[in-house]
């Protein structure tokens, strides 16, 4: 069996030849190791050995416990697998490059027997306050998120978007209310934080992202000075929250709260009521459709595998386009021979 010869198990890709899984949720054995491509819980695991970035090591000490034994990658620092204790002799080799999700995120460019095959874990292409820039590189086979893979979700411009936040937390404050915005306390916490860096608005954090804010600022990424959030002095703030359980807290302080949700989901109309907030915003730490199809360009791949969101309606917009593509069925054990259907024409 070829070394990038896959299987697609429970939602994560495993290489049997390389001991390999990319993103398993699960533990997984002892002697297999799992990448970790960033520190969102739908990508992490209990696991016994991983590879991720330092950024990625630290965000999941704080937020996955138990021992494991850890392989921390440079970005754009070629390493071979048999590096890592994994006991074979492929002569593969995997390549991390910034994904520009959230600080650290990291795409895994593995190569082996003449191929390569890129994973992207999540991604976004545009430009981040707090991120890492996203950087595509070339690869015989691309594995792809494609939580925005219908052509309807085209994101508004970046700018524009937090014109209109800054009116709103200013209108509410003007009010005499409290602005919440929602957000992921990986990720969209820290890139709404340092959105508001010209704003001069005071903010405070949910303890859940001063955590991990503190995290960001121990790499050394800067943002405007913020408080841990105290319901007792809330008032005069910005507060930046996750999603749930602080809501009601918050909604039963005084002064009364105004809520914004921030999310690329916001494109959907009646987006806020579905979130119950007063306002949405549509940013997004995922590429948008248009992004998605950039994102291909760039890889210029023989062939493309996607996964998440709307994966077979992408899939079928790239054939359309005259590329190659098929999404990854969720189905256990689905098993993809890529050495076989791609040849070796090239090597
Ligand atoms: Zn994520």
């Amino acid at each position: 069996m070829p070394a990038l010869d896959f299987e697609f198990i429970r939602g994560a890709l495993h290489f049997p030849q390389l001991r390999l899984w990319l993103d398993a949720h699960e533990r997984i054995g002892p002697d297999e190791a799992v990448f970790v491509s960033h520190a969102h819980s739908d990508h992490t695991g209990r696991h016994a050995r991983v590879l991720f970035t330092s950024p990625t090591q630290k965000l999941m000490r704080a937020r996955v416990s138990g021992d494991r034994r850890e392989y921390v990658l440079e970005f754009g620092e070629r390493r071979a697998l048999a590096d890592f204790d994994l006991h074979h002799q492929s002569g593969a080799t995997i390549t991390l490059w910034p994904a520009g999700h959230v600080f650290g995120s990291a795409m895994s460019l593995l190569e082996a027997d003449g191929l390569s095959l890129l994973y992207t874990g999540d991604f976004k292409l545009r430009a981040s306050r707090s991120a890492e820039v996203c950087q595509p590189c070339q690869a015989d086979v691309l594995v792809m998120e494609t939580t925005f893979g219908r052509p309807k979700y085209i994101l508004p411009p970046t700018d524009q978007i937090l014109t209109e936040l800054i009116v709103f937390c200013r209108t509410t404050l003007a009010a005499g209310e409290v602005p919440v915005l929602l957000g992921y306390s990986l990720g969209k916490a820290q890139e709404l934080l340092a959105s508001l860096v010209d704003s001069g608005l005071p903010v405070m954090l949910h303890e859940q992202a001063a955590k991990l804010t503190r995290i960001y600022e121990s790499f050394g990424v800067r943002f405007p000075s913020w408080r841990e959030l105290n319901p007792a002095e809330v008032a005069g703030h910005v507060v930046i929250a996750p999603p749930g359980g602080s809501l009601s807290r918050l909604r039963a302080a005084h002064p009364p709260v105004r809520v914004a949700v921030v999310t690329g989901w916001a494109l959907e109309p009646g987006a806020r009521f579905r979130y119950r907030a007063d306002a949405a915003f549509p940013l997004s730490d995922h590429a948008d459709f248009p992004d998605l199809v950039a994102f291909v360009r760039r890889v210029n791949p023989r062939k493309v595998l996607t996964l998440h969101g709307f994966a077979e309606d992408f899939a079928t917009h790239l054939r359309g386009l005259g590329i190659e593509a098929q999404a990854l069925d969720p189905r256990p054990q689905l098993e993809l021979g890529l050495s076989f259907e791609l040849g070796r024409q090239r090597a």
